[in-house]
């Protein structure tokens, strides 16, 4: 990390205020000085500050003189942190990651850019994760599961070994994923949500929601 760069929470609302912390940790241990870390949200235009950290418009945070510029994604909505890579990524700025100094990584972790590990989590061994990854406090993946893109998890999701999480899956606070088998894992598909404390016992189809215990499709 250079002390020159400037880096980003970008959103300034519920998670982002959750982020901004283990980001703040992330660059003091690094050596950073926190005034080189801003909020940037593009509804910027209230208060100058939140919990003691500048808030700055998109276009303001292009504006500041620095070496680089890096953000990380701390907004839930997968489809606007999609929005938003694109966006970065055209502007130069680079994609950051956030961890909490807590968090726990075995063996053979390949994690994409741009994730937020909240405290608590745990990314045991032999795992794949794609880019701009959300774990949210207590939440765990476990051996041989593979996580696609603008995966969001919420808060003490247990993602048991062997699942297969593609892009922009949204699972909830405290959902439980079975177990799948080498070869033949548990699928969530694309796009599809996990309800709240759902238990889910077999593949859930691209786009479905899925709520209960055994986890059901839930019928619009
Ligand atoms: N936001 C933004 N640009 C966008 C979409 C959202 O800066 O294109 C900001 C929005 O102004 C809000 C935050 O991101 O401050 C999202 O907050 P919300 O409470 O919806 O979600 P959460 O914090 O739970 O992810």
């Amino acid at each position: 990390m250079n002390p020159h760069d400037l880096y980003a929470v970008y959103g300034a609302s519920g998670y982002g205020r959750e982020v901004m912390p283990l980001a703040r940790q992330q660059l003091a241990q690094a050596g950073v000085a926190a005034e080189r870390l801003v909020f940037v949200d593009d509804a910027a235009g209230g208060p100058v500050q939140v919990n003691g950290q500048r808030v700055l418009t998109y276009a303001q945070f292009l504006a500041q003189p620095a070496a680089a510029r890096h953000a990380v994604l701390a907004i839930a909505n997968s489809c606007v942190r999609e929005k938003l890579a694109a966006r970065c990524a055209h502007d130069g700025v680079r994609a950051w990651s956030v961890a909490a100094a807590n968090v726990v990584r075995m063996d053979e972790v390949r994690l994409g850019e741009g994730a937020i590990l909240s405290p608590f989590v745990t990314l045991t061994s032999n795992l794949r994760i794609g880019r701009h990854f959300h774990a949210n406090i207590y939440s765990y993946v476990a051996h041989d599961c593979v996580v696609g893109d603008f995966v969001t998890f919420a808060p003490r999701v247990c993602c048991n070994g062997n699942v297969v999480i593609e892009d922009h899956a949204y699972i909830g606070t405290g959902a439980v994923l079975r177990q799948g088998q080498p070869g033949q894992p548990l699928v969530i598909g694309r796009g599809a949500v996990v309800g709240m404390g759902a238990v889910v016992t077999k593949s859930v189809p691209p786009g479905a929601t899925v709520v209960g215990n055994p986890a059901r499709v839930m019928e619009r």
